[in-house]
């Protein structure tokens, strides 16, 4: 656990508070981050909802497709997506061939460099769910009432490994549908390492990476999911575009507060 304190918490609602500031010169802030879904799924799970299989089939392949690559033609396309997917039936993706999913992906222009792999994993995916239905109850069960820690394991590497989805993806699945998480990807470790805002320490694992940054969502207040998708959003090149591999320092309001200004 990583201890927070009263100097610590006050660096980290300045910082929350000038991110804001930032990204709304550049989108509406809030309309974004609930174009997303992921805030809205948590707070409908911890209102008691329950995800059926489909909702988590969803979580996974968005999370599949996400995968290097812009963001935004995926959301712009997200009911044609919900087409191609049959609605992200079960019964639909058992029994549509892989390779018309990857045509169709393709042809909307939402592939990736792995998306023929991906597609090929839907099927086994959706076998292994199902195992782990039988042996846990229900997938959805599993990834509420585990530790984080255990569900990304085991979903990522371990008995119940799901291809294509490494631990950083299966964290994007999990707050596709509703699970108060973060994905420390390259972008958020850049942005949030020593050398820029020093939200995580230098060389953090994946784990300590993760948990670090909770620890700072929780000393700024914030939700976790949200301030992720904050971060996400001010490097992403189609949305605020500013702390990308060559920042725009000059311009950013969170001068102030980053490393990254201190140094030049
Ligand atoms: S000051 Fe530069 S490095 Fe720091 S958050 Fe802003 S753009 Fe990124």
């Amino acid at each position: 656990m990583t201890n927070v304190g009263p100097a610590s918490r006050e660096r980290a609602v300045k910082i929350a508070a000038l991110l804001r500031e930032e990204l709304s010169r550049h989108l509406p802030v809030d309309k974004t981050i609930a174009s997303f879904g992921q805030v809205d799924a948590c707070v409908r799970r911890e209102q008691g909802q329950l995800f059926p299989l489909r909702d988590h089939l969803r979580g996974m392949i968005l999370a599949m497709l996400s995968a290097n690559r812009p963001w935004k033609p995926i959301a712009n396309n997200m009911a044609r997506l919900a087409e191609i997917f049959g609605g992200f039936k079960p019964s639909f993706l058992e029994n549509t061939p892989a390779e018309s999913l990857e045509a169709s992906v393709k042809a909307i222009g939402c592939g990736n460099r792995r998306v023929s792999f991906q597609m090929r994993a839907i099927q086994p995916n959706i076998a292994t769910f199902r195992r782990l239905d039988s042996d846990a109850g229900t997938i959805d069960a599993f990834v509420a009432d585990q530790p984080i820690e255990t569900v990304v394991r085991e979903l990522g590497a371990g008995r119940y490994k799901l291809r294509e989805l490494g631990p950083t993806l299966v964290l994007e699945y999990l707050k596709n549908v509703g699970i108060r998480a973060n994905k420390p990807d390259v972008h958020v470790l850049r942005i949030c390492g020593p050398s820029r805002l020093g939200i995580l320490s230098a060389d953090a694992s994946p784990l300590t990476a993760f948990h670090e940054f909770r620890a700072f969502a929780n000393a700024a207040g914030m939700h976790e999911v949200e301030l992720d998708n904050q971060i996400w959003l001010l490097g992403a090149e189609e949305y605020a575009s500013i702390c990308g591999a060559t920042p725009k320092c000059a311009a950013c309001a969170l001068r102030s507060v980053c490393r990254q200004n201190q140094a030049t």
